[in-house]
């Protein structure tokens, strides 16, 4: 059975990250990641985060299964987040959210409902986008099509190309759109444009699907939700992936949502029938313990002002070192301009770097980076920032 199965190309970031384990060189840095480090270059474990699950292991919770859509208190944590406590969508009736494994898990189980729904749909992306968007749209049997985004000449989004392109595309077509801090270019859309994003997916009938994956990353919780805020304004429909890998720093947990906005309470009946469907035949329920430690903070006053604060302590240490970076190198006298890297929003930058620049990065100094110049700002800190300055100040 297996004699004809053909190798799989291998994943470009975690082939990124398999040779820089295998590096041996002290003083190798991993620039290719899309995960938050602190200072110490370590995952955080947040401190809210440990409390609650303190608190949870003390109680010693039986581990039954969960309702298919996961833990009610969790889906409702999450709504509040995307769309702010005691909103006119939750009292409508026209928000269904389910608890998924991530904000991949999220979209997968989106595009296989929606796969359902409009099997003829083309699934229409960002160019570029998260890697792994074109492939889990493909993998639901979607044609995967990319509308222009970045302009690399500006540095910042073809607002214009994008446009026309949407007004351009069937009705029907499901356009997924970064909600903030956009992977892996870090430029986002002003408010401006997202109204007028908004506006384009009700004129040419799209469907719009929102992946949320760095909310607080940029702005703020609140200031992150522009997008979702203006699309729950425009009475669409719609569909949202959230995560909480980065807000929470919860990678491994795997802690998601898939929240599909609807028309009303007796269509968000219909809707969430067959949504758990989709999840009963592909893992029945969610895991328990993530969500249970996030409903969990945002459910209490102090914890939940306790990772804000931690989440704003995420934010600006990764404003920090995109703002000293940008100084290192004009004080390395290099003559390209930098400075847009800080006002790229996100953990990600698209710096410009060149492909063989990258390359001699990893050879010279084992300083690993995506061929594509897309750089982890998260990833920089005190001990290395100088060090990396200097690499790149000699390469470019
Ligand atoms: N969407 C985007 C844009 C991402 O960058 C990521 C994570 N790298 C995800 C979705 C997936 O998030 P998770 O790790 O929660 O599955």
């Amino acid at each position: 059975i297996f004699a004809a199965v053909e190798m799989a190309p291998r994943d470009p970031i975690l082939g990124l990250n398999e040779a820089y384990n295998a590096d041996t060189r002290s003083n190798k840095v991993n620039l290719g990641v899309g995960v938050y480090y602190n200072d110490n270059g370590k995952i955080p474990l947040l401190a809210a985060v440990k409390a609650a699950e303190e608190a949870r292991l003390k109680n010693a919770p039986p581990r039954g299964y969960q309702p298919i859509e996961g833990l009610g208190a969790y889906n409702t944590a999450v709504q509040n987040l995307l769309f702010g406590a005691g909103n006119a969508l939750a009292e409508a009736g026209r928000l269904v959210t389910a608890e998924a494994l991530g904000g991949t898990g999220a979209l997968k189980i989106g595009a296989d409902f929606l796969k359902r729904l409009s099997p003829e749909a083309t699934v229409y992306i960002s160019d570029p986008s998260w890697e792994n968007h074109r492939a889990l749209f493909e993998s639901a049997g979607f044609k995967v099509e990319n509308y222009p985004y970045y302009d690399a000449t500006t540095r910042g989004v073809n607002f214009a190309g994008m446009k026309a392109a949407l007004l351009s595309y069937a009705p029907g077509s499901v356009i997924v759109l970064h909600a903030c801090c956009h992977n892996p270019t870090g430029a986002d859309l002003s408010d401006a444009q997202w109204a007028e994003v908004v506006e384009a997916c009700r004129e040419r009938g799209l469907v719009p699907f929102l992946d949320m994956a760095y909310q607080g990353f940029a702005e703020g919780i609140e200031a992150d939700a522009v997008a979702v805020r203006a699309f729950a304004a425009s009475g669409l429909q719609f569909f949202i992936s959230s995560s909480f890998s980065k807000s929470f720093s919860l990678y491994g947990e795997r802690v998601g949502a898939l929240t599909i906005i609807t028309s009303g309470k007796e269509e968000s009946g219909r809707v969430l029938s067959q949504l758990k469907r989709v999840i009963r035949t592909n893992y029945s329920n969610p895991p328990i313990h993530g969500g249970a430690i996030v409903a969990a903070v945002l459910s209490d006053a102090g914890l939940r002002a306790q990772w804000e604060d931690e989440l704003a302590g995420m934010r600006d240490r990764i404003r920090a070192m995109r703002t000293g970076l940008v100084e290192k190198l004009k004080a390395r006298n290099v003559a390209q301009d930098f400075s847009f890297v800080v006002g790229q929003r996100g953990m990600f930058s698209y710096t410009g770097l060149t492909a063989a620049q990258v390359e001699k990065l990893k050879d010279e100094y084992g300083i690993y980076a995506v061929s594509t110049g897309r750089i982890c700002l998260a990833a920089l800190n005190n001990q290395n920032i100088d060090y990396v300055a200097d690499a790149i100040a000699k390469v470019v």
